[in-house]
């Protein structure tokens, strides 16, 4: 049989009505049923397009102009919108960001868990849905002999001198400019990934949302970091929000931001925050989500799916610095947290204490190796909850909860299509989920979050 010929070329110019999107936001048109992958076109528009990639079954173009505008197109806020790589979609009016996320998990359940009649709900958004991130890692970079510190532009290393990130809460953006600035008059030569030189790697700043104190890490290369001294001084003078300034040294030729090695500089290795009447210490290589605002919601949709009543045995499973177990232990007999940083579980015990919590343990170790040495020792949890990385739960944690055999078991997941893969297994292995709850923990991205509630299935 003869192949079809895709009907376009390689920079080849077309005219392209728009019909769809994709999971990433990307608007998607046809040419005699040929698709195209476009980013910033939005359904319903008509637009001019460069042709830039051709495979077999579909292709990608650049948007050159838009001829005819949808009514939910927006303008980008953001000065470096179309060049950086890390918001996709601010040229979406944020209701149909919400509805696209919607329609992201729906699809997800459906095509990858066979779960057609699972509820998904409507996505629960931010009032204000910027400046939200209480976290930012900027690569530091040399150009015409300054430092530069920004985003990477997409799919690139190339650092985009940035004035302001407008998802960025303000204290982090104007830390690091000051940073930036300070490092740059006391001759601090910016790390240069090619060849394994140079010094200053990364910035990162934290800030408590609710406690407003700053935490600035600088990644360096080397141990040494030349006037030090003067550089924390003048952090600490000109910015008294700076609690914690930290040194991380990591020496190799890597993409991974964070080295081995973590020195304070100056003040505590941790700052505070609050979620709800919870405080947490956070130390710097310590997972803390980026969104407290929505975290809070997002805690409570997990606390109202656990249905505690004060008697439940607990696991929170990939709990980090034990948020969700400290959240919910007021309202249960006992919770059990594991977590594979081991700096994370420090911060989780340490942040017991500080909240007088005493019916909350936790481990360090793999929750997929501890969930069934805890069934060996006879653990039964009556609830679980598991908050994993985006590749999902391992399978021999999902073994070892089915065979725990909980009534309910809450799913907090970042990545929709791992969530519906467990949920299937789970589903297989005696479970009914009940519904899956958004959240919009990353608005003008298009990154998702769901909390899922699943109950064990009575045999009657
Ligand atoms: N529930 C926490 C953290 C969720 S992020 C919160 O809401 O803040 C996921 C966490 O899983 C991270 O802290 C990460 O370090 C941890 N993790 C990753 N792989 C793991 C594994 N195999 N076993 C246990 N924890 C793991």
């Amino acid at each position: 049989m003869a192949k079809k010929k895709p009907p376009v070329q390689k920079n080849q110019t077309i005219e392209l009505t728009f019909e769809d999107l994709t999971h990433e936001g990307d608007g998607v048109g046809k040419i005699e049923g040929y698709p195209l992958f476009v980013p910033y076109a939005l359904p319903g528009e008509k637009a001019k397009v460069k042709v830039i990639k051709v495979k077999k079954n579909f292709g990608f173009g650049k948007l050159l102009d838009v001829h005819e505008a949808s009514p939910e197109r927006v303008e980008p806020p953001c000065d470096v919108f179309f060049q950086c790589g890390g918001c996709q979609i601010q040229h979406m009016r944020y209701q149909m960001q919400l509805d696209m996320k919607q329609k992201q998990v729906k699809d997800a359940m459906r095509k990858i868990g066979h779960l057609e009649n699972v509820p998904v709900h409507p996505v629960k958004g931010m009032k204000d849905p910027w400046r939200y991130r209480n976290k930012v890692q900027m690569p530091v970079g040399e150009r015409d002999g300054r430092l530069v510190a920004g985003f990477y532009q997409k799919r690139s290393h190339n650092i985009i001198d940035m004035d302001t990130c407008v998802v960025q809460q303000e204290s982090n953006d104007r830390m690091i400019e000051a940073v930036r600035r300070i490092a740059e008059r006391y001759g601090i030569e910016a790390y240069d990934e090619d060849n394994n030189r140079g010094i200053l790697r990364h910035i990162m700043v934290r800030t408590g949302q609710n406690t407003q104190d700053v935490m600035v890490v600088l990644v360096t290369r080397t141990k040494e970091l030349p006037n030090k001294d003067k550089l924390v001084n003048e952090i600490r003078e000109a910015y008294p929000s700076v609690k914690s300034i930290v040194q991380n040294i990591n020496p190799k030729q890597t993409n991974v931001i964070m080295g081995k090695e973590t020195t304070v500089l100056w003040g505590e290795e941790y700052i505070y925050d609050t979620i709800g009447d919870i405080k947490f210490a956070i130390s710097p290589k310590s997972f803390y989500q980026i969104n407290p605002t929505q975290t809070k919601v997002l805690y409570e949709q997990a606390l109202d799916y656990a249905e505690l009543t004060g008697k439940e045995q607990v696991v929170d499973a990939y709990c980090g610095i034990g948020t969700i177990s400290l959240f919910l232990a007021q309202n249960v007999k006992k919770v059990y947290g594991v977590e594979v940083v081991p700096e994370a579980v420090s911060d989780a015990k340490a942040n017991a204490k500080l909240n007088k919590i005493e019916n909350a343990e936790f481990y360090v170790g793999e929750a997929e190796k501890i969930m069934p040495w805890w069934k060996a020792q006879g653990l039964q949890p009556d609830v679980i909850v598991v908050d994993p990385p985006r590749k999902g739960c391992d399978e021999e944690l999902l073994k070892a909860m089915i065979e725990m055999k909980p009534e309910r078991i809450v799913y907090v997941s970042c990545n929709p299509s791992t969530l519906a893969r467990d949920l299937r297994i789970l589903e297989d292995g005696g479970f009914e989920t009940k519904e899956v709850q958004p959240v919009d923990m990353f608005p003008q991205t298009s990154h998702v979050e769901c909390v899922s509630w699943l109950k064990k299935v009575k045999l009657t």
